[in-house]
């Protein structure tokens, strides 16, 4: 398997309290690898580390075989990362199709965009709702816009901050399915989530951090039978 995505010994520290410490995380073409933890386990400044939110204090982040320590997020996005933040931040006041119009313009020729737009609304389950304002939309509708939106830059890693966050189980397991369809489509995905019933769902690699660091890292069979990991992830034993 070849790495997309290779995090070389990368800590953060915050006034000397490292809330990254020594974080080596290979991820695979073709794996929807979940990153998981317990709160405060490190997740978010992992996730900012990889987008170029922040830098590291020491190590190294590799994509696509460069060097992007210290490239901005932008930078990034033009090798080929494509950010979901946990907020939706689409354009409420505009139509649905019309947000994918704005994200596809500048990656497809004029003349596809029809087809694009129509492409990715069959593909986030949103084709009733092309019409509709985005702000109009049930929040779980909002995220699979959002979702469509990071996928439109076709990007070669999709990066997921918790993608369920105040979704029902209902959307939540549709996210799931959408994060699987894209997978199926090529896409490699890397994921904060803390619902392990999602992460069951869709994961093919896992890695829990706890306090900073490597706790875990396997398959999801590998993670939910780890006694460990239902210890520091959910304070009871057996019940991850
Ligand atoms: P998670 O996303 O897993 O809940 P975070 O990465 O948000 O964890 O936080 C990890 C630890 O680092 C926590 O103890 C948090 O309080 C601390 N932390 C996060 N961001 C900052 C910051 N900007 N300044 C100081 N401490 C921070
Ligand atoms: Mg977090």
């Amino acid at each position: 398997m070849a790495a997309l995505l290779r995090i070389d010994t990368v800590s953060k520290s915050f006034g000397g309290f490292f809330a990254v410490r020594d974080v080596d995380l290979t991820v695979e073409i073709g794996d929807i690898h979940c990153l998981i933890g317990p709160n405060g386990a490190g997740k978010s400044t992992l996730f900012k580390l990889v987008v170029g939110t922040y830098a590291p204090t020491r190590g190294a982040i590799h994509f696509r075989d460069h060097d992007v320590t210290w490239d901005p997020p932008f930078a990034r996005v033009q090798r080929g990362m494509s950010i979901k933040m946990q907020t939706p931040s689409v354009f409420k006041a505009l139509p649905v199709r019309q947000n994918l119009h704005i994200a596809l313009q500048h990656h497809v020729a004029a003349a596809d965009l029809p087809r694009e737009e129509e492409r990715l609304l069959d593909l986030l389950g949103l084709v009733a709702s092309a019409t509709r304002l985005a702000g109009e939309l049930s929040h779980g509708q909002q995220q699979w816009l959002e979702i469509g939106m990071a996928v439109a830059l076709r990007p070669s890693l999709l990066l997921l901050d918790e993608p369920t966050a105040g979704l029902s189980p209902e959307e939540t397991w549709r996210t799931g399915e959408l994060v699987k369809r894209l997978s199926a489509g090529g896409m490699t995905v890397l994921a904060v989530e803390h619902d392990m019933a999602f992460v069951r769902q869709i994961a093919t690699a896992v890695t829990v951090l706890h306090l900073g660091a490597i706790f875990a890292r396997g398959s999801v069979a590998d993670i939910v039978a780890d006694p460990r990991v239902a210890e520091i992830y959910l304070g009871t034993p057996n019940a991850a």
